[in-house]
C-alpha cells in the first residue's frame, strides 16, 4: 500500500494505491479562496494545505480501510510547483513516513500526471506520447518506461499554458474563474468558425512541438475590445467556441504529429484541459483517423491529485528504486528528464 501526497498547487491530494489498484482518492481544493484574485495566491495555497493535510490523510486511510500501520511506503510531489505549497506536503509526508517507519519517495509532478492514466486503463504501452495540458503546463512528452527511462521532453509552451489561456480569456470575456469550464459551457451554442483566431506556432520548423498561447489571449482581447468600441454585446458563444477550436486544433495537431514522427500508437491526454469537450472530441476524431489509441483518464484523475503520485510510488516500489532520505528537499523547478524518481539517483 503506497500513500501518495500532492500539494504542488491549490489541491491537497492524498491517494492510496496497491499493485496498480486505486484504493483511496481524496482531494481538497482551495480554488474558491483564489477565485476573487483571478489566480492561485501562493500564500493562501500553502496555508490551505496546512489546514487540509491531516483531515485528507485521515479520510484517505478510512477510504482504503487501513490505518497508518497499513501503509508500506509514502510518495510525495517534490516539484515542480509552488515552493510554500510543496513544503507543506513534503513536511507532512516526511512525518507520515517517519511515524510509520516506511520509505519515502520523491516524485516528479508531471510523472504523476502521466501515471494517473494507469489507474484507469492499466500499464502504459512503451512508448507513448503524453500531452499534459493544465493551468500550469502544456507539455508534449515521449514516455518509455516511466520509472526506468528518462522522459523525452518534446515540447512545451513558450509562454502561457493552455489552461492559463482559457482562464485569462474567460476573465476578458467577463466569465468566472476557473475559466476553462466557463468557456466550455459558453461555447456550447457557438460557431467555432465565427472568429478566425490564430493557430500560434503551428508551422514552427525548428521547434515543431513548442506551443504558444499568449498571442491567442491578445487576439481574444482585441476581438472583445472591437465589439465593445462599437457598443455591441459580445457574441460570447461564438468567441468561446472559436477560441476553444483554436486551442484544440493546435494541441491535437502537434500531439498527432509527434505520434507520427516517433511511430507511436498511443496518445495519452491528461491535465485539467483534457476535460474540454472540444479538445476531447478533436483528439478522438484525429486519433481515429490516424489509427492511434487515445487514452484520457476520468476528470478526477486528470486534475491534480494524490492518487497519481501514489501510482508513481507504487511503480517505484515494485521496480526496487531506492527511496529518498528524510532530509530530502523540494525542487520547485524540478527537471523532467530525471523522470519519476526525484531527486534522481546518483549515477
Ligand atoms: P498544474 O499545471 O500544476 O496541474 P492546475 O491546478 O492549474 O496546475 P489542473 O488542476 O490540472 O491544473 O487544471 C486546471 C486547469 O484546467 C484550469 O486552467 C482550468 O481552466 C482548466 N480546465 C478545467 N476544465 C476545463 C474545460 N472544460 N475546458 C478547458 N479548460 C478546463
Ligand atoms: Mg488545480
Ligand atoms: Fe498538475
Amino acid at each position: 500500500m503506497v500513500l501518495g501526497v500532492e500539494s504542488s498547487c491549490d489541491e491537497t491530494g492524498v491517494g492510496i494505491v496497491s499493485g496498480g489498484r486505486l484504493l483511496a482518492h481524496v482531494v481538497a481544493s482551495s480554488m474558491d479562496e483564489h477565485a476573487r484574485f483571478g489566480g492561485v495566491v501562493p500564500e493562501i495555497a500553502a496555508r490551505a494545505h496546512l489546514q487540509a493535510f491531516t483531515p485528507v490523510v485521515r479520510e484517505a486511510l478510512a477510504q482504503a480501510g487501513i490505518g497508518l500501520r497499513g501503509v508500506d511506503a509514502v510518495a510525495v510531489t517534490t516539484g515542480p510547483g509552488l515552493s510554500g505549497a510543496l513544503q507543506v506536503g513534503l513536511a507532512g509526508a516526511k512525518s507520515l513516513a517517519y511515524a510509520a517507519g516506511v520509505p519515502l519517495y520523491g516524485v516528479h509532478h508531471l510523472a504523476g500526471h502521466v501515471a494517473a492514466d494507469t489507474l484507469e486503463h492499466g500499464p502504459l504501452p512503451d512508448p507513448c506520447v503524453v500531452l499534459i495540458v493544465s493551468g500550469g503546463h502544456t507539455s508534449l512528452l515521449l514516455v518509455r518506461d516511466l520509472v526506468r527511462d528518462p522522459i523525452l521532453h518534446l515540447g512545451d509552451t513558450v509562454d502561457d499554458a493552455a489552461g492559463e489561456c482559457f482562464d485569462k480569456v474567460a476573465r476578458i470575456f467577463g466569465l468566472p474563474y476557473p475559466g476553462g469550464p466557463a468557456i466550455d459551457r459558453a461555447a456550447r451554442d457557438g460557431d467555432p468558425r465565427a472568429v478566425a483566431f490564430p493557430r500560434p506556432l503551428l508551422g514552427s520548423k525548428d521547434d515543431p512541438y513548442a506551443f504558444s498561447f499568449s498571442g491567442l489571449k491578445t487576439a481574444a482581447a482585441r476581438w472583445a475590445e472591437q465589439h465593445r468600441l462599437r457598443g455591441e454585446d459580445l457574441p460570447l458563444a461564438d468567441g468561446a467556441a472559436s477560441l476553444q477550436e483554436a486551442v484544440a486544433d493546435v494541441l491535437t495537431r502537434k500531439a498527432l504529429a509527434a505520434c507520427r514522427q516517433y511511430g507511436v500508437r498511443t496518445l495519452v491526454v491528461v491535465g485539467g484541459v483534457a476535460a474540454n469537450s472540444r479538445v476531447r472530441a478533436l483528439a478522438e476524431e484525429r486519433c481515429a483517423a490516424a489509427g492511434v489509441e487515445l487514452r484520457v483518464p476520468p476528470l478526477t484523475l486528470c486534475t491534480d491529485n494524490g492518487a497519481m503520485i501514489a501510482a508513481v510510488g507504487d511503480l517505484l516500489v515494485r521496480s526496487g528504486a531506492a527511496p529518498a532520505k528524510l532530509d530530502v528537499s523540494i525542487d520547485p523547478s524540478a527537471p523532467l528528464e530525471y523522470a519519476a524518481l526525484h531527486p534522481a539517483p546518483a549515477p
